[in-house]
């Protein structure tokens, strides 16, 4: 029986007990080459460059780190001082994951929870956020989610987005997601009090697996009253089979779009193609091919595409989940209903920290925990 006991608890701090990071590339789509950190009212960021660390905070008077690419070197301002460097790096005052604004001027400025690294990539800058993996899944919910999304339906979308960051990386080259819907659309993290809060931290460590395995979990804002397969799309077979399942929102009220193409463009688009859609969309705009299920009509030099749903049509369908929750659904059901033959489980197959003995507990602090962090 003792050794029933610490198997099980050196299992725990191997797994749940020990907080997963996810490196996000932000800001990629604006190819920026210049960028702005900026403290948040009442807290300090450090910006480390080279042996220095410079410290923004707004009661100091010094609050802005403006940041140029140069070549191989980012070109650093703080105040009046200036550095050309590799890479720069931003923390809390310990080292830590810290709040702070990231800019580009006169565009967009967002916040972030979490480390910021900058360094130049084809002549543009490349920022990336390593977050702890729960704030992460926070700020994609919120930027996912419409105000009027009911709290199960969150929580399925909290479950899917966390399972898609567990078991998906491996997209980029110099960090794992990117913040668009190529990998996960991601924002702000949400305020502690919000429903995406509330659904992460209803579903705190839950992943979606297959034959026990975490996948990378595929969502689309909506379906054409059904799921699509993988071979409907062109697309390899993944580590989850993604059936075709019945969606009867959808069914019963299809998002309908209507587009126009050139002919060369339409010849592109090579039929129900992901990565056909996707290459098109990103040289046309997101809504120059919303979806994957479309007729064709030529209309002398253009193509017109009359299609229903949004998004790749793969897995959870949000519009179809959101009406099993006003129905009633739970978040488990909604789950089970899109993601056939899956369990929620766990990350790392064990219970998350709220189920904990004290013994276990006290094992968490007792070092092992330590050299598993990074
Ligand atoms: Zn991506
Ligand atoms: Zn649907």
């Amino acid at each position: 029986m003792k050794i029933t006991i610490a198997f099980f608890s050196l299992i725990f701090v191997s797994s749940s007990g020990v907080a997963q990071d996810v490196r996000v590339g932000v800001f990629g789509l604006f190819h920026p080459d210049r960028l702005v950190v900026s403290a948040r009212t009442g807290s300090a960021v450090v910006v480390h460059v080279a042996e220095e660390s410079l410290v923004l905070e707004e009661s100091s008077g010094v609050n802005i780190a403006d940041i140029r690419v140069s070549g191989d070197n980012v070109v650093l301002r703080v105040g009046t001082r200036i550095f050309h460097n590799p890479r720069i790096t931003v923390t809390s005052r310990n080292n830590g994951p810290a709040d702070f604004n990231l800019a580009i001027a006169g565009r967009i400025t967002r916040h972030y929870r979490g480390t910021l690294e900058v360094k130049p990539y084809a002549r543009a800058l490349t920022a990336v956020v390593t977050m702890d993996l729960e704030t992460a899944v926070a700020s994609v919910v919120a930027a996912e989610s419409a105000s009027d999304t009911p709290a199960e339906a969150v929580k399925a979308l909290a479950v899917a987005a966390r399972s898609y960051f567990a078991a998906g990386k491996g997209r980029h080259h110099d960090f794992d997601f990117c913040d668009t819907t190529h990998c996960q659309f991601l924002r702000a993290p949400p305020a502690n009090n919000s429903s995406a809060a509330q659904a992460v931290d209803a579903t705190r460590g839950l992943v979606i697996a297959y034959q026990s395995q975490p996948f990378a979990a595929m969502y689309t804002r909506s379906c054409s009253g059904r799921t699509l397969t993988p071979d409907e799309l062109s697309l390899p077979p993944a580590a989850y089979p993604y059936y075709s399942v019945d969606c009867k929102y959808c069914r019963e009220h299809p998002s309908q779009w209507q587009s126009r193409l050139s002919s060369e463009d339409a010849v592109a688009l090579r039929g129900s193609n992901e990565s056909s859609r996707l290459s098109l969309d990103r040289r046309l705009g997101w809504s120059a091919v919303p979806s994957n299920t479309f007729v064709v009509r030529r209309e002398g030099e253009q193509t017109i595409l009359r299609g229903v749903g949004r998004g790749h049509g793969m897995g959870l369908c949000q519009a179809g989940a959101k009406a099993m929750a006003e129905e009633g659904a739970t978040y488990r059901e909604i789950l089970a209903h899109y993601y056939a033959n899956t369990d929620v489980i766990p990350l790392g197959g064990v219970p998350p920290p709220r189920r904990l003995t004290e013994r276990s507990r006290s094992r968490q602090f007792d070092g092992l925990s330590v050299p598993l962090k990074k």
